[in-house]
């Protein structure tokens, strides 16, 4: 089986437009989302278009600020500090990476944990590690949601997760357990990847090499999940040998169309959660 990203995450936007528009009855406005580019990298760029672009659909309202690559350490903080101050933004990302002269992780820690939407401030972390609610990353909060629309059983599952980056494996690993799974999480230094690998009922794969998981590495039956995005003379690929595994796969999602789609439907239901969590003001 295939497993569609698309019209996953096409649901999910649709469940998260309901709610904004409910949320908007309600409070009398809709939740916004503040979205900080700094500096001209195209890639960046492209991406917070896309996430503008999806707030509109599902009727977010969008905050850009955008800010020159040049722009001081301490007006980018100011920027952050009055962003959080602002009771029309329910959530804040800042796009990442940011020019070499600032600090990506000082600007994303200096977002209010409340309208973290990112989950990346160490509280979000914390309050994951710690069982608590929280604002969880996107991607791996995606691939939650990918399992259970697909029906895959978690509890007591043998989990292994390849990479173990803040941004995805360590949250996706907390995610699995909080699931019940028995997860292992791998790395560059895992002896005998392969060979833990073919343990996996569940097998995600979050390393940036194009195509490394073999058909071998694969246990049949097993459900697949490749979160990595290699750009190759032949266009965009996983990390997963797609046409050698998908035969012994039960499940498996392609790239593009799987993991990638679900990023930024969880990025609008978590501005939606955010919103949810700042106290109502009066109206005058
Ligand atoms: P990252 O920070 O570069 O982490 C890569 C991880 O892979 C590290 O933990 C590294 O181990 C491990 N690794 C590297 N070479 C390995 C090897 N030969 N064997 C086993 N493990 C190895 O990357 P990331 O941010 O987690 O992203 C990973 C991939 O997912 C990238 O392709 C990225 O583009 C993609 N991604 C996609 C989305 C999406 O929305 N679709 C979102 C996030 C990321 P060490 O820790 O030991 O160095």
């Amino acid at each position: 089986m295939i497993i569609d990203g698309r019209s996953i995450a096409q649901r999910l936007r649709d469940r998260v437009k309901g709610e904004v528009e409910a949320f908007a009855a309600e409070r009398g406005r809709p939740p916004g989302l503040a979205t900080v580019l700094i500096g001209e990298d195209p890639a960046s760029a492209v991406y917070v278009a896309s996430k503008r672009k999806a707030c509109k659909e599902v009727g977010i309202e969008s905050f850009h600020r955008h800010l020159s690559a040049d722009v001081s350490r301490e007006e980018a903080l100011e920027l952050i500090d009055s962003l959080n101050a602002d009771e029309a933004v329910s959530g804040i990302l800042c796009q990442l990476p940011v020019p070499e002269h600032l600090d990506g992780a000082e600007l994303t820690g200096r977002i209010d944990p409340d309208k973290d939407v990112d989950g990346l401030t160490v509280v979000n972390a914390g309050r994951l590690a710690l069982g608590l609610e929280g604002l969880r990353p996107c991607t791996p909060s995606g691939v939650m949601v990918l399992l259970e629309e697909t029906g895959v059983e978690l509890s007591g599952a043998g989990a292994v997760v390849i990479g173990r980056s803040n941004l995805f494996g360590k949250p996706m690993a907390q995610l699995l357990l909080a699931a019940n799974a028995t997860v292992t999480m791998c790395h560059s230094r895992t002896r005998n990847l392969a060979e833990v690998a073919r343990t996996a009922d569940v097998l995600i794969a979050a390393v940036g090499r194009a195509r490394m998981v073999r058909a071998d590495w694969v246990k049949p039956g097993a459900v697949v999940i490749d979160v990595g995005v290699n750009r190759t003379g032949e266009g965009l690929v996983g990390d997963v040998d797609f046409d050698g595994v998908e035969p012994i796969a039960a499940g498996i999602t392609p790239v593009p169309g799987g993991v990638g789609p679900m990023t930024i439907a969880c990025l609008m239901a978590n501005t939606i959660q955010a919103a949810r969590m700042r106290p109502a003001i009066a109206r005058t």
